[in-house]
């Protein structure tokens, strides 16, 4: 995608400033491509005090990702030295700010500095931070990510535990683990990596479960010194592998979710046969066996999530949980399950994108105002009435179970077609028109009735509406349609 041709500029407007919110993985793209481009003026805002976004946030023992290594990279920057097909978040952790390095992007950040409040007067949008520092900008991109508010659960006595308890993704590596009674309630993709990594360490591990989960057998072999030496020594080895890797996504997992029976038919095939024959306790079985569609929540990915859980000191509690006190988790049927530390896998708000900040587009309209019944975008990345204001991974970006790697590059590029108007004197202000917007989105949700997310259960993906925030039609499409904007759909100012 890097190479993705830009609009040749003419009279080239080279006092354009960029504000890009979020050093995670989209915002470390972002600064990347603007610097490929010659736009080298801009700051890329970071709340925290280090780059990575997800991958600084999580460090959960077991935390991997359940996405090729080899695909999930930046196009232009594959990687020879990933150790496994799946590799560990501290290695992810380390390519992101080894990539930020090599191109020059880590000194662009401003840690420390959320920002909190961004509003368009006078044609250019004015910034400020949690601290009160301010700017002034062209464009805002906004790479303010998707699964990065955690949800703590409304139980009854959460803050009465006496031990250590902590949400996933704010791990305290303080806890001992290590030969105690460890409680884990959620059995998302978090919590089924947790399980096999910490079962063999703890004296006792409860999982709680409020819903079961159909789990892929997908095996994760580490990749030889050999193997690496042959990716480094031919680049074009691993270009294959990138190549490979995002067809079989693009073929089989990212058509069978939006519609292609078949393809879904293997995938529950897959899950079933795995149930049937790697469970051998049939009570055990029963319990973790869902009641609702593979893929329907976000398909898990995983090879020892089922041998972890038959272990002699490995529990699964079905029974809902009445409350919490000091010294575990009490559930309905009056029992208590001891425990000396509490996880909380309990996910994430995946809606709320770039909120908290308050965002005061053209006439003083807030975003809140503009997304109060939905969050609405127009083709995932730009809203109406909110000029040269552009978002990463926004809303019904297409994120499940695909590199959101490549979503990114691909809007990174869309958007940049789109500041290209301005750099080249077409206009001053880009935005999408209303009624584009609201026909893209009458699409999407009609769309949606198709997919495998709105077959009857719940998930993080559906909104308060129940619609999903994802991108109802095949992964194709989505290149197709975001290679360049129509033109016809903007307001250019
Ligand atoms: P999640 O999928 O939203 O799962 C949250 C879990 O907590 C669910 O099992 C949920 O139960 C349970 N829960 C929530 N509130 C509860 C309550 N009050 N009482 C009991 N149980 C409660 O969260 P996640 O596992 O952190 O994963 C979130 C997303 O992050 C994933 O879907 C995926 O997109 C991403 N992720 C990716 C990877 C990767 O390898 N690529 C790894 C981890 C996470 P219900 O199912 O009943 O709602």
């Amino acid at each position: 995608m890097s190479s993705a041709p830009a609009a040749a500029p003419k009279a080239a407007r080279s006092d354009l400033r960029f504000a890009v919110i979020g050093a995670g993985m989209s915002g470390i793209l972002t600064a990347i491509e603007l610097k490929k481009r010659g736009l080298g003026n801009f700051t890329i805002y970071e709340k925290a005090d280090r780059l990575g976004g997800t991958w600084r946030d999580n460090t959960y023992p077991g935390l991997s990702c359940d996405v090729p290594s080899h695909v999930y990279a930046y196009s232009f920057e594959l990687n020879p030295e990933w150790s496994h097909r799946f590799s560990p978040g501290a290695e992810i952790q380390n390519y992101f700010e080894g990539v930020a390095r090599k191109y020059g992007v880590d000194r662009d950040i401003r840690f420390n500095s959320e920002i909190v409040r961004a509003e368009y007067q006078g044609g250019r949008w004015q910034l400020e931070t949690r601290d009160g520092h301010r700017d002034t900008v062209d464009f805002v991109i906004a790479a303010t990510g998707v699964l990065h508010k955690p949800v703590h659960p409304a139980i009854e006595g959460l803050d009465s535990f006496a031990g250590p308890c902590f949400h996933s993704a704010r791990w305290d590596h303080s806890a001992t683990l290590d030969g105690q009674r460890v409680g884990i309630i959620g059995t998302g993709s978090t919590a089924i990596q947790i399980v096999p990594a910490i079962a063999d360490r703890v004296a006792k591990l409860s999982l709680f479960q409020r819903t079961a989960q159909w789990v892929l057998p997908l095996p994760n072999p580490a990749y030889s010194e050999g193997e690496k030496a042959m990716y480094r020594d031919k680049p074009e080895l691993l270009q294959q592998s990138y190549v490979h890797w995002t067809r079989r996504f693009v073929d089989t997992f990212a058509r069978a979710v939006v519609g292609d029976q078949d393809e879904m038919a293997k995938i529950e095939q897959a899950c079933r046969d795995n149930l049937e024959q790697n469970v051998h306790d049939p009570d055990l079985r029963e319990r973790l066996r869902p009641n609702y569609r593979a893929a329907c929540k976000r398909l898990i990915m995983s090879d020892t999530f089922y041998p972890a859980m038959q272990k002699p000191n490995v529990d699964l509690v079905t029974e809902s949980i009445e409350r919490i006190e000091p010294a575990g988790v009490r559930t309905r049927d009056g029992r208590l399950h001891a425990l000396d530390v509490l996880v909380l896998a309990t996910g994430f708000d995946g809606h709320n994108f770039v909120r908290p900040m308050q965002v005061v587009g053209e006439g003083g309209r807030e975003l809140d105002q503009a997304w109060a019944q939905a969050n609405e975008a127009y083709r995932s990345v730009a809203v109406p009435g909110f000029p040269n204001f552009f978002m990463l991974v926004g809303p019904n970006s297409p994120i499940g179970n695909f590199s959101v790697i490549m979503i990114s590059e691909i809007q990174i590029a869309y958007i940049l077609q789109l500041v290209d108007l301005v750099r080249s004197g077409k206009c001053d202000a880009v935005a999408p028109k209303a009624a584009a917007t609201a026909r893209f989105n009458a699409d999407l949700r009609a769309a949606m009735q198709g997919t495998v997310w709105v077959s009857g259960c719940r998930s993080w993906y559906l909104d308060k509406n129940g619609n999903p925030a994802l991108w109802p039609w095949s992964f194709e499409r989505f290149r197709q349609e975001m290679q360049a904007p129509d033109l016809s759909e903007f307001e250019l100012t």
